[in-house]
């Protein structure tokens, strides 16, 4: 006969703290098996790439050198989801499948209506909790907040892995698995590793000592590398829960000269589900806006102008520097997305998704719910909140003044003064000869004249405020998004 078992299915939450899953899933009488399949049409999807999969499989290593202490076998592989509960059930009598739930793409969600239908037909039972503080099935914001607070005061659960089944002992790996045991691309020392004792070294030194610079550091796309968390792809991969950073950050919230810092810390925390929450209330913003009266802007498809966006070659030092950066190591500070993304879609007026996709893919913590109304925001297609053209010239000056950070990513203008590096296209020819930068004749000219690109943008975008499309659906979005008495960030 074959063994009874429980299946505790992974998704984005790959670690052993606060863990619902983990923990209903010892409470059951029967030895449990891990599993993580990594889907092959999930992989493939535009907005993924290696480096995301690579920090799972760091992340999976470290969790399954947890769980081998308790005799928990952690099963991974190159597969779709379907082939996976296949192969366990060859092996295994599963009684109960165990996961959080995933506020995942369009292609998550339509697994998970089939994964329903499946275990339905298989007689398995499956359980599903809560993902971080986002709700299931909300219909509009009014007590969202206070479901918010009470989800994160609430305790953590710790799985109690002394309660494991005796006959988790017995308990061996299938003989038939997935060919391929792992995903494996080596990982670039710039980026971060994956799992919970990286993710842990990064949340204690925030603590102890980095966090104190946070709110000075926060625009700076140098300094905020390391005043800021830098937890993003620990959160988004569910390596930490929210809650567990909401508990640690609530220790340090009245420590003298950190409460500034502290205080905008936690609000970015309510952020990070706010979003989460807009999304799972709406998830069709992945492939369509928010507003679907701004579809009809006459966007620009010149695949030229994006091609030199994505490889950060546009002639504007501060956009090429971020797209660089993040090209190399994954990361860029909030400020720096959004001036990315407003280059995008404004001074090149290129159509949102295009973009959206790519950034997704280079973000090491891609997370649908803050990123694709994040974009669309700061695309200023929702239509509900103020409209920023940021200008990269402008933001250099203030946050960069002196071109480390460009210059650092940026090597054609290393050596230049700072305000040249800034604005190279301001040296006259005889300039250039003087100067006798020879690097500077491979750097491009500007791709635009950034007063017209924002001019011609915001007249455009300011006159569809008009449209009546657009203007009925701002009705319908501070409905059913904004928070009761708040505009939304
Ligand atoms: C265009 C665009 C796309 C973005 N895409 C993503 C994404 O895919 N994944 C992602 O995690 N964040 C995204 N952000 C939000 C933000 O830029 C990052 O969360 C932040 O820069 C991560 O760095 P950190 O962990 O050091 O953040 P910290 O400033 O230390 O903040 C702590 C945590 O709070 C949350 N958070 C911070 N800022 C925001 C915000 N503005 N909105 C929602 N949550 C926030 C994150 O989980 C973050 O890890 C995006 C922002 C923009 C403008």
């Amino acid at each position: 006969m074959k063994p009874e078992i429980s299946v505790v299915w992974l998704k984005r939450d790959l670690r052993w703290r606060d863990h619902a899953a983990f923990d209903a899933a010892l409470k059951h009488p029967y030895p449990i098996v891990a599993l993580y399949c990594f889907e092959p049409e999930l992989m493939s999807a535009p907005m993924h790439s290696d480096r995301h999969w690579t920090f799972v499989q760091e992340s999976l290593n470290d969790l399954e050198r947890f769980l081998e202490q308790w005799n928990v076998p952690l099963l991974s592989g190159i597969g779709e989801v379907e082939e996976g509960f296949d192969l366990l059930r060859e092996a295994y009598t599963i009684k109960t499948v165990f996961s959080h739930e995933e506020i995942g793409i369009g292609l998550t969600f339509e697994r998970d209506k089939r994964m329903l239908t499946y275990f339905k037909e298989k007689g398995i039972t499956w359980k599903e909790f809560q993902h971080n503080a986002v709700i299931r099935g909300l219909k509009n914001r009014y007590r969202w907040n206070e479901l918010w607070h009470e989800y994160m005061h609430s305790a953590l659960i710790h799985p109690d892995f002394n309660q494991v089944s005796k006959a988790q002992q017995g308990i061996t790996k299938p003989e038939r698995w997935f060919k391929e045991t792992a995903f494996s691309s080596p990982r670039k020392k710039s980026r971060q590793a994956g799992g919970v004792r990286k993710a842990w070294k990064y949340l204690e030194s925030f603590f102890e000592l980095r966090g104190k610079g946070y709110s000075g550091g926060i625009s700076k796309p140098e300094r905020s590398r390391s005043t800021c968390s830098r937890l993003s792809p620990y959160l988004a991969w569910g390596n930490l829960s929210l809650r567990e950073v909401y508990h640690e950050a609530l220790k340090h919230k009245a420590k003298p000269g950190w409460q500034r810092s502290m205080q905008n810390f936690i609000s970015r925390l309510h952020w990070h589900c706010h979003f989460i929450q807009k999304f799972e209330m709406e998830c069709s913003v992945e492939s369509s806006l928010f507003n679907r009266g701004y579809e009809q802007l006459p966007f620009n498809e010149n695949q030229v102008a994006f091609e030199r966006w994505k490889n950060g070659t546009t002639g504007i030092p501060l956009v090429d520097a971020c797209m660089r950066c993040l090209t190399e190591t994954g990361y860029l500070n909030f400020r720096m997305r959004a001036m990315l993304i407003s280059f995008h879609s404004h001074h090149l007026f290129l159509r949102w998704k295009q973009g959206a996709d790519h950034l997704a893919s280079l973000f090491l913590d891609f997370e649908p719910g803050i990123h694709f109304p994040q974009i669309q925001m700061q695309a200023g297609l929702v239509g509900v909140h103020t409209l920023r053209i940021y200008n990269p010239t402008k933001q250099a000056q203030d946050h960069d003044p002196q071109a480390e950070f460009i210059q650092k990513w940026v090597p054609e203008l290393r050596g230049l003064p700072a305000d040249i590096a800034i604005e190279p296209w301001k040296l006259s020819p005889m300039e250039r000869m003087m100067f006798d930068y020879p690097q500077l004749e491979h750097y491009p000219e500007p791709i635009v004249n950034l007063d017209h690109s924002a001019k011609k943008a915001r007249d455009l975008i300011w006159n569809f405020r008009q449209d009546p499309t657009v203007i009925r659906e701002n009705a319908r979005i501070l409905v059913t998004h904004t928070l009761p008495g708040s505009r939304n960030r």
